[in-house]
């Protein structure tokens, strides 16, 4: 085998799909050319940073149930000589282009991702000024979450966890009923030091990624975004991002006295 002909077969290899003869046979010129063992180094590399640099997306259910269906409907002919061979030439040939694919793929969804992510905490920034600048920040004006748990539910398709954690210094003022989008949004709000804080709660949306960098800033605003109890939490404030990821956690744990 020499370089022409191992080259293309070195992403299969590397993902362990080639056939055992073709893969000793490559591993044999590897062990004799350093140009393509170094081409082979830079590949796994490069995956070992597509799986620790870019964000998971989890497919949701509905995805996976169809490609079982489709499945299901070509085992039959997979299996058959024909098709098979023509799996076997686009391993040999396409795969090497398919890695660029996979690559440009997971990109776009990291752009989408990211650009979602700052539409969304962009949106948030809005509500919050709107809110503060028309001196409506709570229809539900108390501290006392037994008040406000049930105005929120009466109101949304849905029952926000609230707490009051004064003791940490974030006081519960209300809440009000917001919109992120174009969706009714639960939304308590907090005082800290001299500071106000909203905070959006809806229920985790399936199959959402999880963000690589859930703190953001948008006009001179933290915004901040944390999963749990059911939940997706995004703060809002222009207090500190340490103390804001601090206490979205802490929402997002849930663990306060019922
Ligand atoms: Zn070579």
């Amino acid at each position: 085998m020499n370089c022409n002909e191992a080259a293309p077969l070195l992403p299969t290899y590397g993902d362990g799909e080639l056939d055992p003869m073709q893969s000793a046979e490559v591993e044999k010129h590897l062990l004799t050319c350093a140009e393509c063992a170094a081409r082979r180094d830079e590949q796994v590399a490069l995956s070992a940073r597509i799986k620790r640099d870019v964000p998971y997306f989890a497919a949701p259910p509905s995805l996976r149930s169809r490609i079982d269906a489709v499945l299901a409907g070509t085992r039959g002919t997979l299996r058959s000589r024909p098709v098979w061979d023509r799996w076997r030439w686009l391993g040999a040939g396409a795969l090497a282009g398919s890695m660029a694919t996979v690559l440009a793929w997971l990109m776009g969804s990291a752009v989408l991702e990211w650009r979602d992510g700052t539409d969304l905490a962009a949106e948030a920034v809005a509500d919050h000024v709107r809110a503060t600048l028309s001196n409506h920040l709570t229809d539900v004006a108390t501290s006392d979450r037994h008040t406000v748990k049930p105005w929120l539910s009466a109101r949304l398709d849905y029952s926000p966890p609230v707490q009051d954690l004064s003791g940490e210094g974030f006081a519960l003022t209300g809440a009000r009923v917001d919109y992120l989008e174009k969706r009714a949004v639960a939304t308590l709000v907090y005082r800290y030091r001299e500071h106000v804080v909203d905070v959006f709660v809806r229920p985790a949306a399936e199959g959402t990624a999880r963000s690589r960098s859930p703190v953001s800033t948008v006009r001179g605003f933290n915004v901040v975004r944390a999963s749990g109890a059911g939940m997706d939490w995004l703060a809002v404030s222009d207090t500190s991002a340490d103390a804001l990821t601090a206490f979205v956690a802490r929402l997002a744990r849930g663990d306060a006295a019922p």
